[in-house]
């Protein structure tokens, strides 16, 4: 599996984003940390895990913790953004308020 770089994996979110009618978290530095984050994932496992949440060991147990993770839609409803807050909704970010930790999906099921 080919290594991603940073502008590979930037161009990633922007393509998750722009289908999915969300929007990149504007503070530059947090979204580079994820951006580093998301990349050192595919580099290490091969896939985007979540860069927020730990491997559970195998791409199968992972599945639902891949970028974008399967709570990402409902949290953004809910919230506005993600649980890593990588994408908000428009609405969200066009308040200019700050994401707030939100409650992992991944332990609710
Ligand atoms: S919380 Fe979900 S959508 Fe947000 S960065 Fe992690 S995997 Fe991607």
């Amino acid at each position: 599996m080919a290594e991603k770089d940073p502008g590979q994996t930037r161009q990633f979110t922007e393509m998750v984003a722009a289908k999915q009618g969300w929007t990149l978290n504007p503070d530059r530095e947090f979204y580079e940390s994820l951006v580093t984050g998301l990349m050192a994932n595919w580099n290490r496992y091969g896939y985007f895990l979540c860069p927020c949440r730990d491997s559970e060991g195998t791409r199968e147990a992972d599945a639902r913790a891949i970028c974008p993770c399967a709570w990402a839609r409902s949290d953004i409803e809910k919230y506005g953004h993600c649980y890593c807050a990588l994408y908000l909704s428009r609405e969200f970010a066009a308040s200019g308020k700050e994401p707030s930790g939100i409650p992992d999906g991944r332990n609710a099921t």
